[in-house]
């Protein structure tokens, strides 16, 4: 270790710091990481502690991939939690790993669903507290209400007392929940159905949210934010902003997990998974940057190859432009799955005979060196396929966007 001392100079030093504090900057805006994390880095790297910083970044990126993250979906049966857990999980309600919709609840117990490409995030199904006999108190206990992050009421009316109980448990016990009145899209079409010439669709957005919030102060409750949402189309109404609200209620170290859950309904929920991931793989560069002096010029090691093909692959099972869910997607669509491989670029990133493919990116890694020669002039030895990484988290997010222009386009919605 003092050796990593020993060979840092006083400018690289100054150039870790300098480097470090953009990496700062851009963390406030959206933190990856928590502030007192970002000090302890600064302290390090100030004293000149190189194998200090790193260890403390190894730790902070070890805590963010790996933190676990439970939710709790609870409600009447038939309100529609199935339908949402599946929307949180991005999991098709025909899917096999599909918690099961519209069926009757027969059983008082809990049922975990686990992400599909992230195995530390579990949605759990609650059976709604009316359907059992227990008092608010009992039942937090019996559900175990200490494991979850947070609780979605759900309601396809207007909340019960019973909901409202139990969210009051949930706040004396100092944990968060959000409510959720499902199926508005049925309100809808039922209103438009029933009163065509007096329909308004805001009107009556307006309307039931007016009724959850007035049986809340009925029951003596402050009013929450309730979140109107449909299961059947998650880009209209609330789900955005209710994701919106999660992402910033939940702790630092679990936001980056919880925002890589999430399905790519919208270009702004696309760029937000960009950004974290993008800090990710800066930071992670940046940790092997301080122990490794790397030669920007020369070919890509087997070993670097084979954590491109990784890396690339993970973004495409992040944004869902990987051939699983292509796939899946070409069949919702009833489109050959080609047609959609044509139209986006990523799948070509490393498709290429072998020694084409290197050629192409060392151009690459050449061509962003020269832009930004700075960077490398001045000291910091990140490692070259740090540059294909983000190059390639590009071309993934850009994809994933013209995929959701190409299904929204066809009518298809998540
Ligand atoms: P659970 O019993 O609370 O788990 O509810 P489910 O998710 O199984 O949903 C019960 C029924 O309501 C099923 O037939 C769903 O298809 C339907 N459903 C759920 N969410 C929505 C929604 O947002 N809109 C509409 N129109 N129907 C929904
Ligand atoms: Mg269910």
């Amino acid at each position: 270790m003092g050796q990593m001392f020993s060979t840092t100079t006083d400018e690289e030093q100054q150039d870790f710091v300098s480097s470090f504090k953009c990496f700062k900057e851009s963390n406030m805006k959206n933190r990856l990481i928590p502030e007192e994390t970002i000090r302890e880095i600064e302290v390090h790297l100030a004293k000149g502690n190189i194998q200090g910083a790193n260890t403390v970044i190894t730790t902070a990126l070890k805590e963010i991939n790996d933190s676990p993250l439970n939710i709790a979906v609870t409600g009447e049966s038939g309100s529609g939690k199935s339908s949402l857990i599946n929307a949180l999980r991005g999991v098709d309600h025909e899917s096999k790993d599909a918690a099961p919709t519209g069926v009757c609840e027969t059983t008082m117990e809990r049922n975990p669903y686990t992400h599909p490409n992230l195995p530390n995030v579990t949605v759990w199904d609650l059976p709604g507290i009316g359907t059992t006999n227990f008092q608010p108190k009992d039942y937090l206990k019996k559900v175990k209400f200490v494991e979850y992050d947070f609780f979605i009421i759900v309601s396809a009316t207007r909340f019960r007392k019973n909901d409202i109980d139990f969210a009051k448990g949930i706040r004396i016990m100092k944990r968060n929940f959000y409510f959720v009145r499902s199926k508005v899209d049925s309100d809808i079409r039922n209103e438009k159905e029933f009163k065509p010439s007096t329909f308004e669709e805001k009107k009556v957005l307006q309307t039931i949210r007016e009724d959850c919030l007035s049986n809340f102060r009925k029951n003596n409750m402050i009013e929450p934010q309730v979140f109107l949402i449909s299961s059947k189309n998650l880009d209209k109404f609330d789900f955005k902003n209710l994701m919106d609200t999660l992402i910033n209620d939940l702790p630092t170290q679990k936001r980056h997990i919880f925002m890589l859950s999430l399905p790519n309904i919208t270009e702004a929920a696309i760029e937000r998974k960009r950004e974290s991931l993008k800090k990710c793989v800066w930071l992670e560069a940046f940790k092997d940057g301080l122990l490794a002096t790397l030669s920007t010029e020369g070919m890509f090691s087997v070993q670097d190859m084979e954590k491109l093909k990784a890396s690339l692959n993970h973004f495409q099972v992040m944004f869902g432009v990987d051939d699983l869910s292509l796939e899946h997607l070409a069949k919702d669509l009833q489109a050959p799955v080609e047609q959609l491989k044509a139209i986006i670029k990523s799948p070509k990133l490393l498709e290429a005979k072998n020694e084409e493919t290197m050629e192409k990116l060392i151009g690459f890694v050449e061509k962003f060196f020269s832009i930004n020669g700075g960077l490398v002039a001045s000291g910091i030895y990140f490692q070259k396929i740090f540059y294909l990484q983000l190059h390639f988290l590009d071309t993934v997010a850009e994809d994933a966007k013209v995929i959701l222009k190409e299904s929204s386009s066809r009518g298809h919605s998540r």
